[in-house]
């Protein structure tokens, strides 16, 4: 039977992000440098079976939702029939996968057969050359074509990320927003965070602003979401199909309400998205530890959780402990 998960700050945690590789087929400017980042080796990465024992141990703590992603988690191997073991697992309330895209269109089918209820896709341009450039590779086409067969076979809804960046593709918010009157897509705006990718702190720009260009488009109202206990705030413009979502890390951070957690591909839970402290579940998974010495582990690790990030609007510092393709996002 499931358990409620508390941390040292009366936080419930009942999320986990599961990253199941390291690797990309893109190489976003914000997320990872132009050379790409050392790989792990193969035998350093958590076999889907240890993957599969973690998530198992976090569901009878109290995890309900998991939501797989990477790297690109579609590059892995087996990807699918991992997803499936995943949403198998008892007393789970959701399965979701967070993708570039760029596998989409031949894999949205068997996504959605092995249980994947809900997916979120990363696109930062309409102009497939800026997203080119922003990507590092010319996949545009490929990856609005997935998002229409995600849309045509029902995985919804489908939500599109984009972290916004001032002077790269800020002048297509209105654009971008605008597909939610023929799509019922939820858009989300991100703001950039300060991770081990090439975008600079000049290129942030704050959700405020964001907000003001959108309701310049015309009346903007706060609508509730089902899937509500996430960060985004939600809005929807007169007379649109979708919703526009807003995540704010670092000029309104919603550490209060933080129910996450994060494994890496590598085996680190980590209890906060820019911490610098993690720990390592390798060793016990490889070493026969037992399911209540891990038990104890993670509820060891838990209760570290900080209470919340140090980023600030005007005092951003790098997070260096980890790139965001080798946490997941
Ligand atoms: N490859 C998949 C994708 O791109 O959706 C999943 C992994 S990616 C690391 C997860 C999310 O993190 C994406 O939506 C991406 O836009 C976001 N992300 C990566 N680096 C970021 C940064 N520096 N600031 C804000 N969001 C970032
Ligand atoms: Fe790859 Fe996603 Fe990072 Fe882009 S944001 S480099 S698609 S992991």
């Amino acid at each position: 039977m499931n358990d409620t998960l508390i941390d040292g700050h009366g936080r419930r945690i009942d999320y986990l992000r599961l990253s199941i590789t390291d690797r990309c087929n893109l190489r976003c400017q914000y997320c990872m440098p132009t050379l790409g980042v050392p790989k792990l080796r193969h035998d350093e990465m958590l076999s889907y079976e240890e993957m599969l024992r973690v998530a198992d141990l976090l569901v009878t703590l109290g995890i309900s939702k998991i939501r797989i992603t990477g790297g690109e988690p579609l590059v892995r191997k087996g990807s699918l029939y991992f997803c499936e073991r995943i949403a198998a697992i008892n007393g789970l309330q959701s399965v979701s996968l967070t993708t570039n895209g760029v596998l989409l269109e031949e894999l949205a089918e068997g996504l959605s057969i092995a249980g994947i209820q809900r997916i979120n896709i990363s696109l930062d341009s309409l102009d497939p050359r800026r997203y080119a450039s922003i990507t590092r590779r010319d996949c545009f086409h490929q990856v609005w074509r997935g998002i229409l067969k995600a849309a045509a076979i029902g995985l919804s809804p489908v939500k599109l990320n984009t972290v916004i960046m001032r002077g790269i593709n800020d002048d297509e918010v209105e654009d971008l927003a605008g597909l939610t009157y023929q799509h019922p897509f939820h858009v989300r705006f991100i703001e950039l965070m300060p991770m081990n990718g090439e975008a600079g702190d000049d290129l942030f720009m704050g959700s405020d602003e964001i907000l003001a260009r959108l309701s310049a488009m015309g009346p903007l109202t706060p609508v509730s979401s089902s899937h509500s206990n996430g960060p985004a705030r939600h809005f929807r413009l007169a007379g649109a199909m979708g919703k526009i979502g807003i995540i704010s890390p670092i000029s309104h951070h919603f550490c209060p309400s933080c129910n996450r957690l994060r494994l890496t591909a590598d085996g680190k839970l980590r209890t906060c998205l820019f911490a610098t402290q993690e720990t390592d579940l390798r060793p016990y998974l490889r070493q026969g530890a037992s399911d209540a010495e891990i038990l104890e582990r993670l509820r060891e690790a838990i209760l570290t959780k900080p209470e919340r990030h140090a980023l600030t609007p005007g005092g951003i510092r790098k997070c260096i402990n980890r790139p965001m393709v080798a946490i997941g996002g």
